[in-house]
């Protein structure tokens, strides 16, 4: 498969011409799948798929299929011309392996690129999210590099980039734009306040926060960005198998990049596809070299639509669940992560709360939140009662943690010294941990 040219958002201007798009753009991907032992093998080559009517015959692509054709049961390029090798996330028994080519990886940086609020030269950009295995981190340090801003990548989970210096990175080189999850933005506000410094006022050349990975309410969403004071919360979802499947345009809605792959959707109760409406996501990528799918189900909660918006990208929106749509019972309600959330981050921004903790059980709802003794009180009544108002009067708990109880102080405070490896110390000093670097 040769670098073909890949479309940019403004190139058509309806639904029906980004349907011809992917039409014209579906028999070379199809193509491409015939290299992959597993669809070769899955397939058969009597007969083999060209258009969007013979795809829709084939079977959905599982995670599973993912795993069982690790490590490179998936490969359609001859192996030499691959660029990266990843993993995703919460896979510790079986790996879920994704690889990519450097014209795969050409499409992918374009892809995370196309948020509404853009990169340029000029952007001091923090990549805080994990480089091991996962394409996360990658991906977006591809994108920064390809619009010529400067990386600073910090990495997640790694002892070099504890709070304290993400904290000093972010306030002493001006950075300008970040990737994380949303989360980590909830904790760096509280690392930047150990530091002394005001999040939402010691940070002036902040832009935006690009946030991914995980489930967004909008109260959360609206919260981050007055702790920040005031910058653009920018959505992102995509996951290690893909990349970036969706952005966000200036009018807040999440797009699903439609001229870079098919989706569907699919309700696993009546085993039922459709193009929109809501399900678990499935996604034929159409511009992909190393490692072709099919039809692939990424188990993700969406709900997809094709309504009009006002921002004229003519991409169909979705809204990711996730997980989050998962519910327990407690007596006769459902309670949900993303609802619990809607209720916390919709406390008054006074009552400074960030982190919150849950537990459901049978018989009752029991509620953590941190929170300074001083608004304590008012603060687990106001919970209590919108419980209360969202669920009804269902058995509950609201009780106040001192801050820095779920996110320990000493979290966000300590320094780590990156050290290296050494042999010789001199009569006075400790050589126990002398090969050990960490
Ligand atoms: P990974 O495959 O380890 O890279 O993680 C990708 C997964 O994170 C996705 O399949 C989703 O379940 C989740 N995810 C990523 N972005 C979002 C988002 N914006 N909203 C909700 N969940 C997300
Ligand atoms: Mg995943
Ligand atoms: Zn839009």
């Amino acid at each position: 498969m040769t670098d073909t040219q890949r479309p940019t958002l403004g190139q058509w201007n309806s639904l029906d011409e980004l349907a011809s798009l992917q039409d014209k753009q579906l028999p070379q991907a199809l193509a491409q799948a015939a290299r992959s032992p597993f669809y070769a093998s899955a397939i058969g080559r009597a007969g083999w798929p060209s258009s969007r009517a013979d795809l829709l015959t084939l079977p959905l692509t599982t995670k599973q299929d993912l795993r069982d054709n690790y490590p490179f049961g998936m490969l359609a390029v001859d192996k030499a011309e691959l660029a990266t090798y990843h993993e995703s996330s919460g896979t510790a028994g079986q790996p879920t392996p994704s690889y990519y080519t450097a014209t795969d990886w050409a499409d992918l940086a374009e892809r995370y690129a196309r948020k509404w609020v853009g990169i340029s030269a000029d952007d001091t950009f923090l990549v805080r999210t994990p480089y091991a295995l996962m394409i996360t981190g990658h991906l977006a340090h591809a994108a920064a590099r390809l619009h010529g801003a400067t990386v600073v990548p910090a990495d997640n989970r790694s002892l070099a980039m504890p709070y304290s210096r993400v904290i000093r990175v972010l306030h002493d080189l001006g950075v300008t734009l970040t990737w994380s999850m949303p989360t980590e933005t909830l904790i760096w506000a509280a690392a930047a306040r150990a530091a002394g410094y005001e999040p939402a006022s010691d940070f002036p050349a902040l832009r935006a926060l690009f946030v991914g990975g995980e489930p967004l309410s909008q109260p959360r969403r609206q919260r981050i960005s007055e702790l920040w004071g005031g910058v653009s919360v920018v959505e992102e979802y995509g996951s290690t198998e893909t990349g970036s499947l969706a952005g966000e345009c200036p009018y807040g809605n999440l797009h699903l990049w439609a001229d870079r792959a098919l989706f569907e959707v699919f309700d696993p109760e009546t085993g039922q596809v459709s193009d929109e409406g809501a399900g678990q996501l499935v996604v034929t990528p159409l511009y992909r070299q190393a490692m072709p799918l099919l039809r692939y189900n990424l188990e993700d909660n969406v709900e997809v639509s094709y309504a009009d918006c006002a921002c004229g990208w003519q991409l169909p929106t979705a809204r990711v669940l996730g997980r989050a749509a998962f519910g327990y019972s407690v007596g006769a309600a459902k309670v949900t992560q993303q609802r619990l959330e809607e209720l916390v981050f919709g406390l008054p921004a006074r009552y400074q709360v960030m982190f919150w903790r849950a537990k459901a059980e049978t018989a009752v709802l029991r509620i953590e939140i941190e929170v300074p003794t001083a608004v304590e009180r008012e603060a687990c009544d106001a919970l209590s009662a919108a419980v209360k108002a969202a669920y009804g009067d269902i058995p509950r708990t609201v009780s106040g943690l001192t801050p820095g109880t779920l996110v320990p102080t000493e979290a966000l405070t300590a320094r780590q010294d990156v050290i290296k490896p050494r042999s010789l110390f001199g009569e006075h000093e400790d050589w126990s941990k002398a090969l050990l670097y960490h």
